[in-house]
């Protein structure tokens, strides 16, 4: 799940970032769907928004900070009248020591971006505050809170890592984790646009590119679909939605089985996009039955026996989930 300046007429008009209200919140997360999160044997359609390892809500903040969304604690507060576990991924680096006290309810874990010290944390968290993530933190831990230290590995932090692990044990983390997934190199501009520097090592001068010319070749690469390694004739999908059965819920409204096809078709410019594009019906749980916007999930599953990427399989789903099956 995840929110940003939702804003009805910025929908109707295209604006893909956008923000759910505590009013929208309740809406489509409605004091029924909270109760099945807490009762033994779920039932919506036979998917329950189940994230991850744990039963409950997740707000990732995949297309903007959780805590910078207006209504942000009051839909926790709501949430957790249903006793429902609630996890969140944040930057830490907005909002004062008195809203993250607030914050420190029951059955909420935080999870504060720390990519290591102060003198690396900006290097790639621009224009966070890790002092202030730190004030936030302790206030938060010292209101009862739980918080996970989590640490993104770079070539600048590495280095850093026992200290942060030694820290966050003396500060009152509940834990420290290692978050690395593979990315963790490319060029980083600033705000209006100048090259700044490298995360990694540069494998070429970064500073003879424009922002708006990388950008531009980026989303030419997603549209041109590169081949996926995963594009096997035995594949098999370790599908996380049917698995953990969670559903993931955007900023706008709209519902997608995953986060890794939650997506504004007409924004954001990742393979497959397209074809995805065309499968999708009725999903914004705004304007339709949360129900109603699960039924095109079955669409992607059919998609999955097509012969190819090429022949219609879901590049998102071959690329992320698929796997060549080990006893054909
Ligand atoms: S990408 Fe496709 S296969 Fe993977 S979790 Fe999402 S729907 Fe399932």
């Amino acid at each position: 799940m995840c929110m940003r300046n939702y804003r009805g007429s910025d929908y109707n008009s295209g604006y893909p970032l956008c923000e759910l209200t505590l009013q929208n919140f309740k809406h489509i997360v409605t004091p029924d769907l909270l109760m099945q999160l807490i009762r033994p044997d779920p039932a919506v359609n036979g998917r329950t928004p189940v994230v991850w390892d744990f039963r409950g809500i997740n707000f990732n903040g995949n297309l903007g900070d959780f805590a910078s969304a207006k209504d942000a604690l009051e839909i926790v507060q709501y949430v957790n009248q249903y006793h429902v576990p609630v996890a969140i991924n944040t930057n830490g680096s907005v909002r004062n020591t008195a809203w993250w006290q607030a914050l420190a309810m029951p059955g909420v874990t935080v999870g504060f971006a720390l990519d290591g010290l102060a003198d690396t944390h900006h290097l790639y968290r621009q224009d966070t505050d890790w002092h202030r993530i730190i004030e936030n933190a302790k206030a938060f831990i010292a209101a009862g809170g739980q918080a996970v230290w989590r640490f993104v590995p770079f070539d600048h932090n590495r280095h850093q890592e026992s200290t942060c692990k030694q820290m966050a044990a003396d500060l009152g983390f509940a834990r420290f984790e290692n978050i690395y997934d593979g990315r963790d190199t490319g060029p980083v501009f600033s705000r209006s646009g100048q090259y700044s520097h490298y995360l990694g090592k540069a494998n070429a001068d970064w500073s003879k590119h424009s922002y708006q010319e990388l950008l531009t070749s980026h989303i030419n690469w997603h549209r041109k679909i590169p081949d996926s390694v995963n594009d096997v004739d035995h594949i098999e999908y370790h599908c996380l939605h049917k698995k953990n059965r969670e559903i993931y819920i955007a900023a706008d409204g709209s519902v997608y089985p995953c986060c890794f096809l939650g997506f504004y078709p007409g924004q954001m410019n990742h393979p497959g996009n397209t074809e995805l594009a065309q499968m999708v019906r009725e999903n914004n749980a705004l304007h339709y039955p949360l129900e109603q916007c699960l039924q095109w999930f079955d669409s992607i599953e059919s998609a999955w026996s097509k012969a190819s990427v090429a022949q219609g399989r879901p590049w998102q789903c071959v690329q992320t989930c698929g796997r060549a099956r080990v006893n054909v």
